[in-house]
């Protein structure tokens, strides 16, 4: 903690222009001295005092000769210094002020003292940085150094929230949270959205389920809230059976937001048990209905009254179809509760959002038991019946398509993915559901943000070094920690590109590999972090042809930090997305000054606009697109990024400076505002 504390003194006094102190102090020094000598001087004769003029006039011209040579000098350093950094934008090179002292002290010291050497900032935060070797294995485990710089922080940075007149109570139902229960964006839009509506004056709370990998220490006032008895059914022999699962309810606050967490006795069933937050030895359509059910269940209970409900994909989606449409029937035969949610939460109203439409929760009739409700009320077109099924035995539901039909709202996580889900085929065979006059009019599309809190350079825990658009600097030593780290050739020239990306074949996977070797032929680095079952043919690379390259590393992984420093550390991200609704790591790419090479669909496009070929003027080009799926069209935009890379590195300095400055569209408070409009409108319904 003591060199955090010292070192951002250090570097504020550095970054002072030599232009506007040392001068100034130089200019000083000559005149003190004669003035001292001229207040020392007795009476003498007129030859004594012209002799004593001659010495003197001797003496300044000898300082002055000096003075010129020390500024050569020192201009010769940090023309060195400046080159040294090119890549970072504008440098900001300066001397190391001396201690605290007055004007003329400082001038007579500065005089005196033989030049210093020039040094720069980078150089002052590099002191603080513990490098790694491949042989420390994890190093992205380890903080790199005990405290980030405090920079600046760039616009978009937490704390510039207004608040909106009207406060609107909010219950997220999600399947993940960041940090602590992510898989992918879903995790991160949760936490996002939630942190902004509460910077903004709602009242937000997130119903999770209780995951067993789910860190108890990283839960801030974890406490055991209540027991209650969850309706939970089965079907057998086609015959429903009625049940209850005793449910336990925890409380507490992850990431600054209150957090309901819930889960089953784990003495009655293991539902939500293992170590990671899917793919458990359970079977997920019966975990979230039965957690679908849980949540309704304890609101009810707990005698809530939330304005909105806000549910998240299809793991959420019985929480709409259950809240309108839970009869009366099965209430009177096992339940005293009242038939329909809805009747005891009179206020409340729905609002689905659908983070992705290629995972829609099919599930039997039979399955839908877990909510304590059999799933033929729900198996007409109208409502959640899968059409593909019809005239199977049995006929299967569609979770999301009930989501849909029974939400007061509906939303996907992009103007133009919204728009491909219409009018293309990015929704599948429920583009008829989202075409039915009633759910036209509430579906709509709303950019996701980044949360510019956690994803922020210019404060980063993980990174060795931070960085802002005005000090750049630290960018550079990022990408030296994360060559030396991986055991990569290091080279502040070599262009690196990076991967950082779920393995799953959305994402591109044949152009990802096919960009390896393109980037390594164009003499860059390529770095990929990813898990998901699409990964044999990277794998195939990494341990085959580029397994001794020191220009490759891939880490077959999922790792928090490692993701950060790789953000910092690279000067290209890659998505080459075969369809992308909204897409968050190429705005984290830009909020890092990473400039991303995507392909243009879904969300890609509403974001990131090339900047060779971009003709409108609703925001300024900040990445290289292109649009086809083969390798040729990933070449096209590939191409062109390494070569002004190489090419102009000035212009790419000032092309990284200026995404980053412009990171304050990315964040969620502008999203968050949408969806406050949003809630408002059904609030009036
Ligand atoms: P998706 O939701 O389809 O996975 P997004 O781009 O919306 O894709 O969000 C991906 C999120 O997951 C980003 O925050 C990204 O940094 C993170 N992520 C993806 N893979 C990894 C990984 N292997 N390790 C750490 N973070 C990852």
């Amino acid at each position: 903690m003591l060199v955090a504390a010292q070192q951002p003194m250090t570097a504020a006094c550095a970054r002072r222009p030599a232009s506007q102190s040392a001068p100034g102090r130089r200019a000083g020094a000559p005149a003190q001295v004669g003035r001292v000598a001229a207040a020392a001087a007795p009476a003498r004769s007129r030859a004594a005092v012209r002799a004593q003029a001659e010495a003197t006039k001797t003496s300044k011209a000898a300082d002055l000769a000096a003075e010129v040579e020390r500024l050569k000098a020192e201009n010769d350093a940090l023309r060195a210094a400046l080159a040294g950094y090119q890549h970072c934008g504008p440098a900001e090179v300066t001397l190391a002020a001396p201690a605290a002292a007055g004007e003329e002290g400082a001038a007579a010291a500065a005089a005196a003292a033989p030049a210093k050497p020039a040094v720069s900032l980078a150089q002052q935060i590099e002191e603080g940085i513990q490098w790694p070797s491949p042989e420390e294995g994890s190093f992205w485990e380890r903080p790199p150094r005990a405290a980030p710089l405090p920079l600046a922080p760039p616009p978009g940075a937490a704390g510039a929230a207004q608040r909106d007149p009207r406060s609107v109570q909010v219950v997220h139902i999600t399947a993940e949270m960041a940090p602590h229960a992510k898989v992918g964006g879903l995790g991160d839009v949760v936490t996002g959205l939630a942190k902004a509506c509460l910077a903004r004056g709602h009242n937000v709370e997130i119903m999770l389920p209780y995951y067993e990998c789910l860190p108890n220490d990283a839960i801030e006032d974890l406490r055991h809230e209540r027991d209650f008895d969850c309706p939970k059914g089965k079907t057998w022999d086609g015959v429903f059976q009625a049940g209850n699962l005793r449910t336990q309810v925890y409380t507490g606050k992850i990431e600054g937001c209150p957090v309901i967490l819930i889960r089953p006795d784990w003495n009655e069933s293991n539902l939500f048990r293992g170590g990671r937050i899917y793919g458990g030895s359970y079977n997920e359509a019966e975990a979230y209905l039965y957690f679908s059910r849980a949540c309704l269940e304890y609101l009810r209970q707990s005698g809530r009254q939330p304005d909105v409900v806000h549910v998240h994909e299809w793991q959420a989606s019985a929480v709409p179809m259950l809240f309108w449409d839970a009869p009366a029937r099965f209430s009177q035969d096992f339940w005293d509760a009242p038939a329909r949610f809805s009747q005891d939460m009179p206020r409340t109203r729905v609002v689905m959002t659908i983070h992705n439409f290629d995972s829609s929760g099919e599930c039997r009739q039979d399955e839908f038991s877990a909510t304590g409700v059999s799933g033929e009320l729900y198996s007409t077109i109208d409502k959640a019946l899968d059409e593909r099924t019809i005239g199977h035995n049995p006929e299967r539901l569609c979770l999301l398509k009930g989501g849909i039909v029974y939400s007061n709202a509906v939303t996907t996580v992009s103007p133009n993915y919204a728009n491909e889900t219409l009018n293309g085929g990015a929704a599948g065979w429920l583009k008829s559901t989202l075409a039915t006059p009633g759910v036209a009019v509430k579906y709509s599309g709303v950019l996701n943000g980044i949360d510019t809190d956690f994803w922020d350079p210019t404060h980063d825990p993980f990174l060795p070094a931070c960085y802002s658009p005005q000090q750049q600097e630290g960018k550079a030593l990022c990408k030296r920690f994360l060559q030396m780290g991986l055991g990569m050739t290091v080279d502040p020239d070599k262009p690196l590109v990076a991967v950082i990306s779920r393995l799953v074949p959305q994402k591109g996977i044949h152009l990802i590999e096919h960009a390896v070797h393109r980037t390594i032929e164009l003499g860059g680095q390529f770095v990929v972090l990813g898990t998901g079952h699409a990964d044999s043919g990277l794998r195939n690379l990494a341990g085959g042809q580029y397994r001794d390259n020191p220009d490759v590393q891939m880490r077959f992984m999922y790792s928090e930090a490692l993701a950060h420093q790789i953000y910092a550390a690279a000067d290209m991200l890659l998505v080459p997305s075969m369809f992308e609704p909204c897409g968050l790591t190429q705005m984290i790419a830009l909020r890092y000054g990473t400039v991303p090479v995507v392909r243009s669909t879904g969300g890609l496009a509403d974001t990131v606009k090339d900047v060779d070929n971009y003709q409108g003027n609703d925001m300024q080009p900040n990445g290289y697109v292109f649009d086809g799926i083969d390798a040729g069209s990933l070449n096209s935009a590939l191409d062109r990024a390494i070569a002004a890379y190489k090419g102009h590195p000035k212009e790419w300095a000032a092309l990284r400076g200026r995404i980053m400055a412009d990171a304050a569209r990315w964040s969620w408070d502008v999203a968050a505002g949408s969806y406050v409009d949003l809630y408002n409108k059904v609030l009036s319904i």
